[in-house]
């Protein structure tokens, strides 16, 4: 049978564009069909404008200390919210190009529109059917707006980068990733923030201690945490918008209010049925560990799939996916467990491996290294900001099977200590290793 392709993607995010390079460059004729900018939410309204943003924040923060280190900052600085999202978005339209350069480059063909299944080899873009080989789905996900009357008056994290001004007072309701770090990106470049939490912590998910210190260190410096909190609904006032809560709080008025509160795939409209592939009862497209959907040659990365909903596991999806059907490596799959993260919360947090609650339910022997401490940056200084480092291991041997850390540079110094748990290391290997002084990293191989 002769197709018009080796491989379509729909979708030109983080997990179609990785894919579709990775499987061109084993000689696969490739078409990326897009209806948006290409990038995706990591590249367009998540991870890179968040990461500029907190960026600003972190810069914030370092002026509030500079009088420690001896600075006069003889005015207050002043900070302008348009120069920032004009800068970030100019830094994004040029990594837009980049990826329709890598592209093209690629000889990937680019069509523009709205891709959807026909057949179990054919795609309806517009007017036009395109026949492929293998397909790939990895359209992504997009925020959601809760069932409540008003929902509407508050914005997702989708138009929050659209904001062409800064509001000076806000809520975020959510309790993840995306609620702490926009909160505290937020409150540290001045908006008054309150966030508020359905239950009695943030990051749930997190081990106990991480999320604990969290709390108590946003209690001290962060946004107001407003938790036990359920919305009945939001309206109108003069003043900005209302939170109506079921306990009969009126919260606000708010210049804005952001619902963050997960996030849904984008399944619905893409002919699934066409191919016989069903969603299961969140909308997810199941695949198995190939990533192969239902229908032979359909195959699916990303969020869509449901799996760690993290740019770099698409990434790695897609480029394990091309390497075994077009780079003959016929055992390549992606490995979902041990998968490092980072939340760019206030301070930020690094996580891989198990939660000590997770370890103690797998484990017989389970036992934890963990150290409170605050980092020199904070010697000279007023204000403290802890971190904590954690370490849960299992077995005779001590086998890391978690490294948990909150406090400044906790994002970077998580990858090094991510591949050592991925091997395998034993906390006498960790202790064998060399501190590097001073550093708040050394605390991790000098744990007793
Ligand atoms: P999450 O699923 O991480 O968190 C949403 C949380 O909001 C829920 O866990 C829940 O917590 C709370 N919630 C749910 N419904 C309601 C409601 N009606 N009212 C109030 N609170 C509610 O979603 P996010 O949108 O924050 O992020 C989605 C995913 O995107 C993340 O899981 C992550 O995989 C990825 N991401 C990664 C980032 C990174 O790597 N740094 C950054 C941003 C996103 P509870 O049950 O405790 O109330």
């Amino acid at each position: 049978m002769n197709y018009d392709y080796d491989l379509i993607v729909i979708g030109g995010g983080s997990g179609g564009i990785a894919t579709a390079k990775r499987a061109a460059q084993y000689g696969a004729k490739v078409a990326l069909i897009e209806f948006d900018r290409l990038g995706g939410t990591c590249v367009n309204r998540g991870c890179v404008p968040k990461k500029v943003m907190w960026y600003a924040a972190q810069v914030a923060d370092t002026l509030r200390l500079a009088p420690s280190f001896g600075f006069g900052l003889s005015t207050n600085p002043s900070f302008d919210w348009t120069t920032l999202v004009a800068d970030r978005e100019a830094y994004i339209r040029r990594l837009n190009g980049l990826y329709e350069q890598g592209l093209d480059g690629a000889n990937i063909e680019r069509i523009s529109g709205i891709g959807r299944l026909a057949s179990a080899h054919e795609v309806k873009v517009g007017s036009r059917t395109l026949s492929a080989e293998r397909i790939l789905l990895a359209p992504g996900a997009q925020p959601i707006r809760p069932d409540v009357p008003g929902a509407e008056l508050g914005d997702t994290s989708d138009e929050f980068f659209e904001w062409t001004s800064q509001p000076l007072k806000m809520a975020v309701v959510g309790a993840g990733y995306i609620a702490v770090e926009i909160a505290g990106v937020m409150h540290a470049l001045g908006t008054e923030t309150d966030l508020i939490l359905r239950k009695a912590h943030a990051l749930r998910e997190f081990d106990e201690d991480i999320r604990d210190q969290w709390h108590s260190i946003n209690q001290a410096h962060g946004p107001n945490l407003i938790n036990q909190t359920l919305i009945e609904k939001l309206s109108n006032a003069e003043g900005g918008t209302l939170i109506h809560t079921t306990d009969g709080r009126v919260l606000g008025p708010y210049d804005k209010v952001v619902w963050a509160i997960g996030r849904e795939p984008l399944s619905k409209d893409l002919g699934l049925a066409n191919a016989g592939i069903e969603v299961d009862a969140h909308g997810y497209i199941p695949v198995d560990q190939w990533q192969q959907t239902q229908c032979e040659s359909v195959f699916a990365v990303g969020d869509v799939t449901g799996a760690a909903q993290l740019t770099p596991v698409a990434i790695a999806a897609g480029r394990r996916l091309a390497d075994r059907l077009w780079g003959g490596q016929a055992d390549r799959k992606m490995d979902y467990n041990t998968i490092p993260t980072v939340v760019f919360s206030h301070p930020p947090i690094g996580t891989v491996g198990l939660t000590e609650t997770q370890a103690r339910a797998q484990f017989d022997t389970v036992k934890v290294y963990r150290s409170t401490f605050n980092p020199m940056k904070y010697a000279t200084s007023q204000t403290k900001v802890p971190t904590t480092v954690k370490l849960v291991v299992e077995g005779p041997q001590e086998r890391v099977v978690g490294v948990h850390l909150i406090g400044d540079a906790a994002d970077e110094i998580l990858q090094g200590f991510a591949v050592a748990v991925k091997m395998g290391a034993t906390k006498s290997q960790l202790d064998d290793t060399v501190a590097i002084h001073p550093t708040s990293a050394e605390e991790l191989v000098t744990l007793r």
